[in-house]
């Protein structure tokens, strides 16, 4: 790209804590290279209804520490149709908008793929808490997250401690289990219940009686929203052993506040390398992050992929809660 072009910039999907950083870092190293950034608000909905903003250093001040995006979100159906997505782009080019980076997860980065074979280059930013997209070690929002969930449990956990009772945590993740795993394990929970490994009521009640045999008097089971409701679970332990588990339903508790440093210094790294791509012409890549270090993933490899399933961190948290 020249650098008197202009670049677009959205956030797609569900919030993650890190995207305003991302958009921060978009817009402030765009503006150091020369280009001209455009806010596109509330996802690929505002893109095809114009809804669009000019961002200069000022746009992004005093946002670098708060959840949420300020150029918010939204899902578009329109957008996932031919129709949708030829309109979106003559939108990006009557805005004159020549590369756009879009920020979310999975199927905000699906979106841009195919908005990017119409001939627009883009580039994708990994931002969702969930962490469930191939390709990075990380996604944006993900550190966040996990830290919530744990000072969550750490709070019911004083309260187990006390009654002398087992509590059922169910934590977000429609496929995939990687909060209920970091946040289970960093929590010391004694099961963790997530849908890449899914184990039987049975084996969670062997667990507590283990524990209670040997002087145990409370318990913490972490389970992940895709591997079954935390009250289903809750009547089955009930209807093997007696006990009848409390349930917490963290829910959306889990994708606001404020991000961590982990997450701002990803963001930040991430939202200004999709800049530096677009800059060398990489449009169709998402930004991402392998071994600590930055990458160019093509997102075609990446999209619609489940993440590779490491049980390493399942097995641990089994072995330090025997
Ligand atoms: P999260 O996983 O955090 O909720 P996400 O980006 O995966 O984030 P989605 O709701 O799956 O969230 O996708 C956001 C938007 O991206 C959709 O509303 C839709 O407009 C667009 N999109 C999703 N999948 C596709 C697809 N296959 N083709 C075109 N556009 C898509």
């Amino acid at each position: 790209m020249s650098a008197m072009g202009r670049i677009g910039v959205l956030t797609s999907g569900g919030d993650a804590p890190g995207m305003n950083a991302a958009i921060r870092a978009v817009v402030r190293t765009g503006i150091y290279y020369g280009y001209q950034i455009v806010g596109i608000r509330r996802g690929y909905a505002g893109l095809l209804a114009g809804d669009m903003i000019d961002m200069e250093l000022g746009s992004v001040a005093d946002i670098i520490h708060r959840g949420g995006t300020i150029l918010r979100t939204a899902r578009s159906e329109e957008f996932t149709t031919e129709v949708g997505q030829a309109q979106a782009y003559e939108n990006l080019v009557a805005a004159g908008i020549d590369g756009l980076i879009v920020i979310g997860g999975d199927g905000s980065l699906r979106g841009a793929a195919a908005l990017a074979q119409r001939g627009i280059p883009i580039v994708g930013v990994p931002a969702t808490i969930d962490n469930d997209m191939a390709g990075t070690d990380v996604t944006i929002g993900f550190d966040t997250a996990i830290n919530t969930a744990v000072t969550a449990i750490d709070r019911i956990r004083d309260t187990a401690t006390s009654h002398e009772r087992t509590y059922i945590i169910e934590v977000m993740g429609r496929l995939s289990g990687q909060i209920a795993i970091a946040a289970g394990l960093a929590a010391g929970a004694e099961s963790i219940v997530v849908p890449e490994a899914l184990i039987s009521s049975e084996q969670i009640c062997e667990r507590l009686q283990r524990g209670f045999q040997r002087g145990k008097r409370h318990s913490i089971i972490v389970v992940c929203e895709g591997a079954g409701s935390g009250y289903a679970i809750s009547e089955r332990i009930e209807a093997l052993t007696g006990l009848r588990p409390r349930v917490t339903v963290l829910g959306y508790i889990q994708r606001g506040g404020s991000p961590t440093a982990q997450d701002r210094i990803l963001a930040s790294r991430l939202g200004a390398y999709a800049v530096e791509l677009l800059r060398q012409g990489q449009g169709g890549y998402m930004a991402a992050l392998q071994g600590g270090q930055l990458v160019s993933v093509p997102i075609e490899q990446v999209v619609g992929r489940p993440r590779d399933f490491d049980s390493q961190l399942l097995l641990l948290s089994q072995i330090l809660s025997i």
